[in-house]
């Protein structure tokens, strides 16, 4: 049975179509670039457009694996395009960002997992927008040598995200191919090879997961030394994908926060609406002006 639970109130999506929204749709579409923004659906598109902050998602819009929640194409990806990164320099340079976040689709295709391609895009918008702040939001490189790692950390982004997406007992069914302590060691391979960069995690609750199962995980990602932490509501993006198990209400949001700080992250964003990206830019300025 997929049927969903009704979405409640405190789930409301504003409409996108204000001038700024336009205005970085255009830039997206001059510069050919994929956002996460469009191919997830996010419902912040209307709010973040308008302000010009984006994820850029790089090596194209088919990936190689196929986790439940997520509405990129599954299948055999297209060859890297090598001016891609030069594209998205120019279009960080024009939409004025603060900060920006890059991601991708997994690429189990490449020898490298795509890694060299990640660095030369960091290094591309760091010499197009110097002051841009540059955050990562990285595949698992599960069938990589440590090397991958390595090339993308060597790039030196501010901020390495990689998400955890869900609770342990979840992955089976919500991120085949991907292993849990596999993601969880990168996040701390990155803090030892560069303990001056800010490392994120993320989840989604509202897939099945105990309340205890998400304390777990917290405590997991600050023994990898995770630094900022976000939780969202998972929204289903077609009826085909995994179900919305419950919406979590914004109290148990609020609680999840509270103990998130309590114990010891440097930032965290708990609410329905929350994503890996949102007020990734504001949150991150604040914690640098601290
Ligand atoms: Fe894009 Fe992230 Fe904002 Fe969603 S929250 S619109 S994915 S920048
Ligand atoms: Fe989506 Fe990333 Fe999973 Fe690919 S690896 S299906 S892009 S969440």
């Amino acid at each position: 049975d997929n049927a969903q639970p009704k979405k409640p109130a405190w789930i409301r999506v504003k409409a996108p179509g204000s001038p700024g929204y336009i205005a970085t749709r255009n830039i997206m579409r001059e510069h050919k670039l994929v956002t996460v923004c469009e191919e997830a659906g996010c419902p912040n598109v209307g709010e973040c457009w308008s302000q010009g902050h984006a994820t850029m998602m790089i090596m194209g819009e088919i990936c190689t694996r196929g986790c439940t929640f997520c509405n990129v194409a599954t299948g055999r990806p297209e060859a890297l395009d090598i001016f891609e990164p030069a594209r998205v320099a120019d279009a960080v340079r024009k939409l004025g960002l603060k900060h920006v976040v890059i991601t991708s689709v997994d690429r189990d295709d490449l020898p490298d997992g795509g890694a060299e391609h990640f660095a030369r895009t960091i290094r591309a918008v760091r010499h197009a927008a110097p002051e841009t702040t540059i955050e990562v939001l990285t595949p698992d490189f599960l069938k990589c040598g440590p090397e991958a790692l390595e090339t993308v950390v060597a790039a030196r982004p501010d901020v390495f995200n990689h998400n955890l997406e869900t609770v342990p007992g979840l992955y089976p069914q919500v991120r085949p191919g991907a292993r849990y302590f596999h993601s969880l060691r990168l996040l701390q391979r990155v803090k030892e090879l560069d303990p001056s960069m800010f490392t994120k995690s993320g989840l989604m609750v509202g897939l099945g997961e105990r309340r205890e199962e998400v304390l777990q995980v917290m405590d997991d990602m600050r023994s990898a030394d995770v630094d900022f932490l976000t939780i969202g509501q998972y929204l289903q993006p077609t009826p085909k994908h995994h179900r919305v198990d419950r919406f979590v209400t914004p109290e148990e949001f609020a609680s999840y926060e509270k103990a998130a700080w309590g114990k010891g992250f440097l930032m965290v964003s708990a609410s329905p609406l929350t994503r890996s990206s949102y007020h990734a830019g504001e949150d991150f300025a604040r914690l640098r002006a601290a």
